[in-house]
């Protein structure tokens, strides 16, 4: 499969600063990567640097065991669980991680995501919430692997969202959806509390998304 390099480091520079515009990242919080298809060979955010005004050569290529390809920066410290989610999902080349504010409150309160949108019915039902884990260790990777098989999104408490996607409009459509999903469940909860699809009308939704 052809890839297009200098492409890719161009979607992760936008992506980073779409992530900080929105609020969705801070200067030095969230990453994001894209596995070249086809390849062990990952592109993605280096450490440290901030992130709305990176630059394609800021990018950083590892392999899956961290291994610096290409680049001049450290990889980001996440690169664990990068690595580990490229290992267990072949469906997977993007990942992106932020610490999107109303997602993660809501999961520091415990608060599931609940299916009060048409999104939320089909894409987003059922968003694990790990334990705090200390950052950037491969244990960390672990858990956060073994847990988003099956779903396109984990929510890490104290701490931050994962997403995942076929490419990275596919992760970052998650991340914007859960974020919507999010701030509409608060402003509910100011008011009594958010009225859910019905189980019946969310199974014929499926049927008709063929999910
Ligand atoms: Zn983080």
């Amino acid at each position: 499969m052809s890839y297009d390099e200098s492409e890719i480091r161009e979607q992760l520079v936008k992506c980073m600063k779409t992530l900080h515009g929105r609020g969705l990242i801070t200067g030095i919080g969230g990453n994001a990567s894209i596995r070249m298809e086809g390849t062990n060979e990952v592109l993605i955010t280096p450490s440290a640097l901030y992130k709305g005004e990176l630059k394609p050569d800021d990018i950083v290529k590892i392999d899956l065991e961290g291994n610096v390809l290409d680049g001049v920066f450290k990889p980001s410290i996440e690169w664990h669980f990068h690595a580990a989610i490229y290992n267990r999902r072949l469906d997977v080349n993007a990942v992106i991680h932020t610490h999107s504010p109303m997602t993660t409150g809501l999961a520091l309160a415990g608060k599931k995501i609940e299916p009060i949108t048409l999104e939320s019915a089909v894409m987003l039902a059922d968003v694990p919430i790990l334990e705090f884990r200390y950052p950037g260790t491969k244990e960390l990777g672990e858990i956060v692997a073994n847990n988003i098989m099956g779903h396109r999104a984990v929510i890490m408490q104290n701490h931050g969202v994962i997403a995942v996607g076929y490419d990275l409009i596919e992760a970052l459509t998650t991340i914007e959806v859960l974020e919507e999903i999010s701030t509409m469940t608060f402003v509910a909860s100011h008011f009594g509390g958010a009225k859910l699809i019905p189980a019946d009308q969310i199974e014929m939704i499926k049927k008709l998304y063929k999910i």
